[in-house]
């Protein structure tokens, strides 16, 4: 779909373009700001107006305020959708969320008339749907009647808000973070080689000729972190090691990595390492892991069919996966997690099935379900592949939700990306005590974080007088980190202080 829009309200054009995406694959779009104008001049404007190329549509918009009433009017071919609602008794920031709600609802209103769909997030198109979750928590609704707000405001589906409501009560008996505490996450950008859907800012090892340089300004970025935090006074939270993928360093650079952190960031109430691609996983870093009391680790298959590891570029094997997994329970890890993911390139539900067999043979304390999300930075989308169909997708994710409700795992964090397959989501699922605050907290936005390394986003949450939120990323490239760590512990120490 190739669309021009009218609109007096431009600067929300993002937004009206994410909805129209939920219905339709937006190859072109186009914004063209106009005065107020009715709903009727707009439906007789559509057939006098003059696109820029002759398949664009034209979407007109309206949007009044008038007598204490806004008006938000859409049309396209010949179809209009109307709302009014009162204008709130506000400050600015509300009234402006709460304008570009009205408007991305009437914009749903008419796309769901026009092609009879139901997305199964309804309207929602941000990446924390439980936010609104909680809201409605707040405003003094039961967890029930707020998963039934959601069906009746924003068109969720009934079986995704009741997801939200399981979710937020697993969270609800998690350790909230007091104001004075912080997470830290620690980034090795580096992994052995790269996967087809990868976006994650880095690069592959090489002869990892940069894994010296970048551990020392790494090293100098986690000290000037932990006398931050001190000064600061704030205590640790949940630690977390990601990337890339942190074993892919040597067993010496990867045990030098964890001796410092051990020391800058000493007793933390979670510790997680990403180990991630099981190719990468060897005793002596499991070892090395216990040694400095790592807590949780990741050992992704992401899929169990050596076919589609090959497809996608991971270089590594079903086989290797069962083998880091045993090794990891040799080493005694009580609390390992698992990644799959939904939707891989030329995956049936019949080859989702067994990988989540596969993994039901293993029984990890924590599974989480991503859907295949093309992102701008992967070679997915770089080689112009499609989205996998959204049916089938459909049901591997509900296989999924299935499958780890089958190991006794409950859903504990979820978050939605842009260009995901069939419109799903990424649902973490763990065994009770096993649910990661860190993914918890990233999802939620409830506690601050240190961020340390290339590509990592410190983040500030300001609880005082209402939610607020600040962030200091860091520069995403090695070679350019290399350089400017420092330049990246002065932001934090801005951010912080
Ligand atoms: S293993 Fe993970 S970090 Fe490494 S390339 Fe694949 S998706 Fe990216």
């Amino acid at each position: 779909m190739k669309i021009l829009l009218h609109s007096p309200l431009p600067r929300f054009a993002n937004e009206f373009c994410d909805v129209l995406k939920l219905f339709w694959p937006v190859e072109d779009f186009a914004v063209e700001a106009t005065a107020p104008l009715t709903a009727e001049d707009a439906a007789k404007a559509q057939y006098t107006a003059t696109p820029a190329t002759a398949d664009m549509e034209v979407l007109y918009h309206t949007f009044s305020e008038v007598n204490g009433l806004w008006r938000c009017g859409f049309t396209l071919r010949g179809q209009t959708a109307e709302r009014a609602q009162e204008t709130p008794d506000a400050g600015a920031l509300t009234r402006k969320r709460l304008m570009k709600r009205l408007c991305k609802l009437t914009l749903y209103d008419l796309c769901k008339q026009l092609t009879g769909k139901q997305p199964p997030w309804g309207s929602l198109t941000g990446i924390r749907p439980t936010r609104l979750f909680y809201e409605k928590l707040a405003g003094g609704m039961s967890p029930e009647d707020a998963a039934r707000a959601l069906t009746a405001e924003f068109d969720v589906t009934e079986e995704k808000a009741d997801l939200l409501r399981r979710i937020v009560a697993v969270q609800q008996t998690l350790p909230a973070p007091a104001a004075n505490e912080a997470d830290v996450y620690v980034s090795i950008p580096f992994c052995r080689t790269r996967c087809a859907y990868c976006s994650f800012p880095g690069e592959a090892l090489g002869k990892g000729g940069q894994v010296e340089p970048y551990l020392a300004a790494l090293f100098a970025e986690m000290e000037a972190a932990a006398r931050l935090m001190r000064e600061a006074g704030f205590s640790l939270r949940a630690l977390y090691i990601g990337g890339g993928t942190p074993t892919a360093l040597s067993e010496e650079a990867f045990a030098a990595l964890l001796e410092h952190v051990a020391v800058c960031f000493p007793s933390p109430l979670e510790f997680t390492v990403e180990a991630g691609r099981p190719d990468t996983i060897t005793r002596e870093k499991l070892r090395a892991m216990r040694r400095y009391s790592v807590g949780r680790v990741s050992v992704n298959p992401q899929t169990m069919n050596d076919f589609t590891l090959r497809a996608v570029g991971r270089d590594h094997t079903s086989a290797q996966t069962l083998e880091a997994f045993h090794l990891a329970r040799a080493e005694c890890f009580t609390d390992i997690n698992m990644d799959v993911i939904a939707g891989l390139p030329g995956e049936t539900p019949a080859d989702f099935a067994h990988t989540l067999a596969r993994i039901d043979e293993l029984r990890p304390d924590s599974l989480t379900v991503h859907t295949l999300a093309i992102k701008r930075s992967s070679r997915l989308h770089l080689e112009g592949a499609a989205l996998p169909p959204g049916d089938a997708v459909a049901d591997m994710v509900r296989m999924g939700e299935e499958a780890a409700l089958q190991l006794g795992l409950t859903p504990y964090y979820l978050y939605r990306q842009k260009y995901m397959a069939g419109q799903q989501q990424n649902v973490g699922y763990a065994r009770p005590g096993a649910a990661c605050l860190y993914n918890v907290d990233i999802m939620e936005e409830t506690a601050s974080i240190l961020a340390c390394g290339a590509g990592a986003i410190s983040k500030r949450v300001f609880t005082e007088r209402s939610l607020r939120i600040e962030r200091a990323p860091n520069v995403s490239d090695v070679g350019e980190y290399i350089r400017r760590a420092a330049e990246m512990a002065g932001r934090k120490a801005a951010l912080f202080s």
